[in-house]
């Protein structure tokens, strides 16, 4: 992927945008693009630097979440809506072509890792309220102040705020600002810049695995099995919406496949047409996620079906089946009568026409073709029985979560209506005892 049009091959040192960034160490990556803690001179802050490969499909996705990322930053002055922040944008040429790059602010780990450090248990409940009212706050902003569709929610899509600030404390955290490289004098300079070089690297690397070991003090998976559940309390659960490369206008869209498959909304599946309830599916199946450990839905294609089909299985299995004007499609006959009596069921029943797909699945009565014998297992028992929720808790979170998986997109609730679902509301006692959550709830709802 190093190759012309693709990724731009950055080493720890290397300045961006004239010098302004200097690259620190890979954050991740992703099919398009490589991301970088990058130390931004001009202010003195670290940064998160996603590069672009080059070719010119790769630059006009860059350009098109820089347009989301932008239209982000600009309605949300005082910081406070929960959407990572663009603070720049430039181009970079380098040996496999011209790459935009993104500055974005320097976040933690993402809520994927987060769930892999827990060991896949879930996490407490009240990590879990306070993680989901950061979403719900960055999905009801986007949503109802900007109009916009994230369309790609998901834990590795949800990042943690970094809770060291390597700027305001560089000695803690670690991190020594790499300036630019020093010139070697003109005799024997080769071999001097390769020393320099070397050093500056090493001392790069030192940098590096002290921050990792600090950062959130939660780094990598592997470290996972040598701690304990127990060094998550006390941390601050704030976390912050990322990756705007698949976001649409609500009345502008883009495409008709959207979303990562196991958080994909059966309309998508469909192809009935959505809007902004499919990020509010995807919501569900992340704090399900996070409560359990599991993603609520992994489908599978087997023997005669497809993966959308065993999805919707999948689907019914947890929730029941699915509403007629959901999963029917009327093919109109050509009979004239037929198709007034149609016509009038559509009107009083108010029955929508189902997806373009919801014949290919469902016969007429909303059964799958294919697969026939489902077993029903509710969320609520689901809790209980598998994940061994205490009961009173399992249907208090059941209460709250099945309402955003309902078949039907207009029946789901917005996430301003999430915000003030009781369950958001419950204070426990560790709630109560922690004043650092508490202040952080305050300046959330501020
Ligand atoms: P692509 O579009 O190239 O397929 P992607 O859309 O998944 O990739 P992002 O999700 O924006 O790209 O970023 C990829 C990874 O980089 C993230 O999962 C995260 O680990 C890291 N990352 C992205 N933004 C930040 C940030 N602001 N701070 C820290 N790390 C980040
Ligand atoms: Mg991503
Ligand atoms: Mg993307």
């Amino acid at each position: 992927a190093y190759r012309k049009g693709g990724y731009h091959a950055v080493r720890i040192g290397d300045p961006f945008s004239g010098g302004r960034y200097i690259a620190q160490r890979k954050l991740g990556w992703g099919q398009f693009s490589t991301v970088w803690l990058a130390y931004d001179t001009l202010t003195s802050t670290y940064v998160a630097l996603k590069i672009q490969k080059s070719a010119q499909q790769f630059a006009q996705a860059a350009l098109h979440e820089i347009e989301f990322l932008s239209a982000a930053a600009d309605g949300d002055l005082d910081k406070t809506k929960c959407v990572v922040r663009l603070i720049d944008h430039f181009k970079h040429s380098g040996p496999n072509g011209q790459h935009l790059c993104m500055v974005l602010e320097f976040l933690g780990d993402s809520l994927l890792r987060l769930i892999r450090y827990n060991q896949y248990k879930g996490l407490k409940l009240n990590k879990v309220r306070e993680i989901c009212r950061c979403i719900l706050t960055g999905l009801d902003y986007l949503h109802r102040e900007l109009g916009m569709i994230h369309s790609d929610l998901k834990p590795e899509n949800i990042l943690l705020c970094s809770t060291i600030d390597p700027a305001k404390d560089p000695v803690r955290s670690g991190l020594t600002p790499l300036l630019e490289k020093p010139e070697g004098n003109a005799n024997g300079g080769a071999s001097t810049m390769n020393l320099i070089e070397k050093k500056l690297k090493r001392r790069a690397k030192r940098a590096v695995a002290k921050i990792s070991e600090r950062r959130v003090s939660m780094v990598t998976g592997e470290e996972a099995s040598s701690k304990t559940e127990k060094s998550l309390d006390g941390i601050d659960m704030r976390c912050k919406v990322v990756d705007f490369g698949n976001a649409c206008w609500a009345d502008k869209q883009f495409a008709e496949e959207i979303q990562t498959r196991q958080y994909r909304a059966p309309e998508v599946i469909l192809k009935s047409g959505y809007s902004f309830s499919v990020d509010m599916w995807s919501f569900g199946c992340t704090a399900f996620e996070l409560v359990t450990g599991d993603m609520l839905f992994a489908p599978k294609d087997g023997n005669g079906y497809g993966e959308d089909e065993d999805h919707l299985a999948l689907m019914m299995e947890l929730l029941g089946k699915m509403p007629r004007k959901v999963c029917v499609f009327f093919c109109f006959p050509t009979v004239f009568s037929w198709f007034i009596v149609c016509f009038l069921i559509c009107l009083f029943e108010q029955i929508a026409i189902g997806g373009a797909k919801s014949k290919d699945y469902f016969d007429r009565h909303g059964d799958l073709k294919r697969i026939r014998r489902l077993k029903y297992w509710p969320l609520d028992r689901l809790l209980i029985d598998k994940y061994k929720l205490p009961e009173a808790e399992a249907k208090e979170f059941a209460e709250f979560l099945t309402p955003i998986l309902e078949f039907a997109p207009e029946k789901r609730p917005t996430a301003q209506q999430c915000l003030d679902h009781p369950w958001m509301n419950v204070t426990t006692q560790n709630d109560a005892e922690n004043v650092d959550d508490q202040m952080n709830n305050l300046h959330i709802k501020g």
